[in-house]
Order: C-alpha cells, then sequence, then structure tokens
C-alpha cells in the first residue's frame, strides 16, 4: 500500500488514509498524520519546518520517508508580465518545468504531469528526448506547492498543462487530485482545476466519471483526420470521429464545457476553410475554443500565423457559432514554449 522508492515512503504521494497507516506503523499516534498532512501542503520543505512534530518523529521520518520537496534550479520571470518559469530537479535528477501565470483573477500554476513525453507530437518540444518516466502524486503536488511558497502568495488555480501527458498518468494524476483538493490541507476547489489531454479518448471517459468538476481541456489541433494524424500520432489509434464521441459522453456525464486548444501553425492548419471544417465537426458540442499562437521550438520548422489571420480564424468559428477566443502570450520572453526550459539542460 505505502509506496517505495529505494527504501523510503515517498510522502507527498500517499493518500491521507495511507499516510495514517504510515505513522501508525511508526510507532506514532494517529493524529499526527494530520499534522504531517497539513504541514506537507503548506509546502515546507524540510521535516525540520514541522513545529509541531516531536523531534522523535522527525527522526524517524527523515530516515525512512521522503518528503518530495524539488529543488528550484532556476527560475526565469518575465519582464512584460511577471510570468515566472521554474525549473525543478527532481530527486533522481530528472527535470521539470512549471509555469507561473498572474491574471487578474489570480494566481495559475501550469504543472508536469512526467518528465518527457511519449506521445510525439509534430510542434511540441516537450517529447524531442522521449518520456524520462512518470511523475508520482507527490512531485505532481509538489510544483504547485513550491511556487506557492516561492511567491508567498496562494494558488487559485492549476493547469495541468506543462510537459506530458496526464491520462498517460493517470493513476498518480488521480492521486494527485484527491490530495491537491483535500481539505485538510491544500484545499483547492476541483472546479480551480484543468487537465489537458491529447485525446486519449478511455482515459477521457474514466475522467467524467471520476473528476466531472474538473475542467477538460483537449488538445486538437487539427478539424480532420489526415491532418491531425500527421500533427500527433495518438490521432491514428484515436481518430476523430472517436474522440469526439467520447467528449459528447464527457459532457452528457459532466453537463461541463469542454476547451479545445488548437495552436495556430502558418500555412497549415490556419485557413479559413479550414476553420469552416472545424467549425462543422464541432457543431452542438457544448464548446470552447482556444486558439493558441504558435511558441517557436528551435528544433521544429513550424511558424505563428500572424495576428490577423489568427483574428479571421476566430470570426470564421464565431460566424458558425463557436465560441472562440485568442491565448494572450504571457512569458514569450522567457522560453514559453512547453518543454523548452528543461529541453536546455539536455536532462
Ligand atoms: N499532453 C497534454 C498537455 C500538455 S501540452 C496535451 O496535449 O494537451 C499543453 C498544450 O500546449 C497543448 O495544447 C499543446 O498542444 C500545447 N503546445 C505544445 N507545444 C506548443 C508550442 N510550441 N506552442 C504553443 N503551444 C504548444
Amino acid at each position: 500500500m505505502v509506496i517505495l522508492n529505494e527504501g523510503s515512503v515517498r510522502l507527498k504521494s500517499l493518500s491521507f488514509a495511507e499516510l495514517e497507516s504510515y505513522i501508525v506503523s511508526l510507532g506514532e499516534p494517529k493524529f499526527r498524520a494530520k499534522q504531517v498532512f497539513e504541514w506537507m501542503f503548506k509546502g515546507v520543505r524540510s521535516f525540520d519546518e514541522m513545529n509541531n512534530i516531536p523531534k522523535t518523529l522527525k527522526e524517524k521520518l527523515k530516515e525512512g520517508a521522503d518528503l518530495e520537496a524539488a529543488k528550484i534550479l532556476k527560475v526565469q520571470t518575465s519582464r512584460k508580465d511577471g510570468t515566472r518559469k521554474y525549473l525543478f530537479e527532481l530527486n533522481d535528477g530528472q527535470c521539470i518545468e512549471s509555469v507561473l501565470m498572474r491574471y487578474s483573477y489570480g494566481n495559475t500554476v501550469c504543472i508536469s504531469s512526467q518528465a518527457g513525453c511519449r506521445m510525439a507530437c509534430s510542434f511540441c518540444a516537450s517529447c524531442l528526448g522521449g518520456l524520462g518516466r512518470n511523475l508520482t502524486a507527490g512531485e505532481i503536488s509538489d510544483q504547485v506547492l513550491a511556487v506557492s511558497a516561492d511567491i508567498g502568495q496562494k494558488v487559485d488555480n492549476i493547469v495541468v498543462m506543462g510537459v506530458g501527458e496526464p491520462f498517460d498518468n493517470y493513476e498518480n494524476l488521480s492521486a494527485f487530485l484527491e490530495n491537491i483538493t483535500d481539505s485538510r490541507g491544500f484545499g483547492l476547489s476541483r472546479r480551480s482545476i484543468t487537465v489537458s489531454t491529447c485525446g486519449l479518448v478511455p482515459k477521457i471517459k474514466q475522467f467524467a466519471e471520476d473528476y466531472p468538476q474538473v475542467t477538460l481541456a483537449i488538445s486538437l489541433h487539427a478539424p480532420n483526420d489526415t491532418l491531425r494524424s500527421e500533427l500527433m500520432p495518438v490521432n491514428r489509434k484515436y481518430g476523430l470521429d472517436n474522440l469526439l464521441s467520447a467528449c459528447r459522453e464527457y459532457i452528457s456525464v459532466t453537463n461541463k464545457r469542454i476547451t479545445f486548444e488548437y495552436i495556430l501553425l502558418k500555412g497549415v492548419n490556419d485557413s479559413p476553410a479550414q476553420a469552416q471544417e472545424l467549425a462543422e465537426r464541432l457543431s452542438g458540442l457544448l464548446c470552447h475554443v482556444n486558439l493558441i499562437p504558435f511558441n517557436g521550438v528551435d528544433e521544429r520548422s513550424y511558424a505563428p500565423t500572424d495576428r490577423k489571420r489568427a483574428e479571421a480564424f476566430r470570426t470564421e468559428l464565431k460566424s458558425r457559432g463557436i465560441e472562440a477566443t485568442i491565448r494572450r502570450e504571457l512569458g514569450d520572453d522567457i522560453d514559453g514554449a512547453c518543454g523548452q526550459l528543461r529541453r536546455k539542460t539536455g536532462r
């Protein structure tokens, strides 16, 4: 039940009930679990900071457990908008990145779910080195806690849109969602969380059942199978008909609107005819299209669509009854694109 890693317990990855059992197995009273859980999800970086815990317990924890507090290797801050990009080193040397975005409605943290990715989308930097490994639930939570501790402010929203495919690491994503929303700790509302997937159909259905309050975003990027399969190999397994029917099912179970992400790539998927085709595919779906300006990636040859053409694409969608917005570019002066910072470390 308790997750072991090289002999030490991954403390922040345990569920509350598992933490209680672990504490009891150390010969300590059960109520200590609540104190440890509270401290962990307040974002302390060491056991010594848990100052209502007896020294004996601290010693036992230091010996047998790992707090899963990642080391901040680097922070880049945008001079334009205060966006902060974090590069973390995990305890086995893997690197991951997270981004803090400051909106008028609060602080949003964009977090990674895997070190690397195996989805191999042709425009993305995250998969260039393949999949390193899945992140543990604790490592996913810790990104939020570390950013919050670093800025000394609360985090209002979480988007799981960083490096990795969250539905390719469903079990740990799920344990993370349980812990970060637990009112005994960080207590974020499920409605303040968005998970983005490239379209792993069986998991979309499961997610609708498991987390109907969490917002779902789907990376679409193309209006037909030919182009989507070229850009996103996952489409060869789960084609558009299959994907969109899972979306319909999701909406009927959750009653929630889906966000479709659509990166605009110059001369690839940004023509008025493609906007029409997209509108037809999405017609009748409770959804919203988020048009994303492509963020240049050194190893990729795509170029961003210019503003005028992006506006025209949006207008075309709107005239056909599909809600669409163009995502504001934040932090484009600091290696904004997914996986770029991590990529530069070569890890
Ligand atoms: N694997 C998940 C979540 C991570 S990607 C998914 O595919 O949704 C998060 C979003 O960033 C996706 O919509 C992805 O397509 C987009 N993205 C990746 N590379 C990008 C780039 N260079 N410029 C702009 N958006 C990018």
